[in-house]
């Protein structure tokens, strides 16, 4: 059957707009495709949680007696709630009617829901990532004396088709140094014994917090113009501590976002919880403090496989979707920003967030190719630099299939 224009952009793009103002289907794997000449994400695993909670979903359902079922879904009733919670829940009614007309383009959207089902798989078998712990080996006394090495052989191409076979390895510290591949093509890299993929025109830089000073650039012009930042919110969830650090909020206020920013102005983007009081200390004290100005909500909605809402919207500690802040630093003239975009996506596994630089092309500031940030990366984009102590996370070669 002839796929329709907007199906078969979406394939190339994996952007797909949806009838309505600005609302947005993602496929994160598609997005970051973009990025490699020789890669490909697998599909598969970058959607392992979806089959792993659907079948987790799928054994407790069997088992289940249905009373702790009843409990754990029992909307939380309004008089129960802190001053803090009701300020929340009253963002939640705002944002209700725009998340559920989003979703309903979404179900309108035949072509692209029936898809769906073939979004998160691909022929590859995968397999669970063991994985160098970047965040552990960041920590030890030896962290200075580890280094990665680059490969510039082969793959390096060199001008209109000439390649250079095997240049050689460039070996360099891997913590608390800025790594680049400046190429036009995927480079490889070897540490411990894994290998990882860096996209095109991208760098890294892998340190603590303590050490964010080194990626402030050396001259005022060269700042970045769209800077990307999902920190280590403390949700006191179990299993958000499995995964990665935590940082108190107020370690965010020196975050030297002033001085990362082009002098010209930057877009600054930043994903939220949808606690209430983490919203009041966002507008009260952090952008204030980064001098974040003229912000606008967006939200990002995730939705199952089969289309349906990722959980029950009403559901009050585990809403299917989070707030992402935008504003701008060091702006003169304030440009427009769209208020209440939706992007609707499949979570991808470890609460992986859709990459944005795409989406939010129209309100990025200063001239192309734009300098791109992302603070508390854990993958690379091509054009962007990526910072946080676990950067090269999502690089492993074990993520991408050869192309
Ligand atoms: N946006 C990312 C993604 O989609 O994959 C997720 C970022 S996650 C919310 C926060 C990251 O901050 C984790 O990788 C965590 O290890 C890192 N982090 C925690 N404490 C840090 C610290 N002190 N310095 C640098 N990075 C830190």
């Amino acid at each position: 059957k002839e796929l329709s224009d907007d199906l078969s952009s979406f394939f190339d793009s994996g952007i797909y707009r949806l009838p309505g103002r600005g609302i947005v289907f993602v496929d994160p794997v598609r997005l970051l495709n973009a990025s490699y000449s020789h890669h490909r994400i697998s599909a598969s695993g970058y959607y392992s949680r979806t089959f792993n909670s659907l079948e987790r979903r799928k054994d407790l359902e069997a088992s289940d007696s249905s009373s702790s079922k009843k409990r754990k879904l029992k909307k939380r009733n309004t008089l129960e709630l802190n001053k803090q919670e009701i300020v929340s829940e009253k963002r939640h009614q705002e944002a209700r009617p725009v998340l559920l007309k989003a979703h309903e383009a979404l179900l309108g959207t035949v072509e692209l829901i029936n898809f769906l089902p073939n979004l998160v798989k691909d022929e590859f078998s995968f397999n669970e990532v063991k994985g160098q712990n970047f965040v552990a080996l960041g920590s030890l006394w030896q962290a200075p004396l580890y280094e990665i090495s680059l490969c510039l052989d082969g793959s390096a191409i060199l001008g209109e088709g000439l390649r250079h076979e095997s240049i050689g390895k460039k070996i360099v510290p891997l913590f608390n140094n800025v790594i680049c591949n400046n190429t036009s093509d995927d480079m490889d890299a070897e540490f411990l014994n894994c290998r990882y993929v860096l996209p095109r025109k991208s760098s890294f830089c892998m340190s603590d917090l303590r050490e964010i000073h080194d990626l402030i650039p050396g001259c005022s012009d060269q700042g970045f113009n769209l800077i990307v930042i999902d920190p280590p919110w403390e949700n006191g969830s179990a299993y958000q501590k499995a995964m990665y650090p935590t940082l108190p909020n107020r370690y965010f206020l020196y975050l030297p976002i002033k001085q990362l920013a082009h002098t010209n102005g930057a877009l600054v983007v930043l994903w939220m919880t949808n606690r209430g009081k983490l919203r009041a200390f966002v507008d009260e004290e952090l952008f204030p403090a980064w001098g974040v100005r003229d912000v606008r909500t967006s939200y990002w909605l995730k939705v199952k496989p089969d289309g349906s809402l990722l959980g029950d919207l009403d559901l009050f500690h585990h809403r299917p979707y989070e707030y992402l802040l935008l504003g701008y630093v060091n702006k003169k003239k304030a440009e427009p920003l769209l208020d209440d975009q939706v992007f609707i996506s499949i979570p991808g596994a470890f609460s992986r967030k859709p990459p944005l630089g795409k989406l939010l092309a129209d309100y990025v500031p200063g001239t192309k190719p734009w300098s791109c940030l992302e603070l508390f990366a854990r993958d690379l984009v091509d054009g962007w630099t990526a910072w946080g102590n676990e950067p090269l996370r999502f690089q492993d070669s074990s993520y991408f299939v050869k192309r």
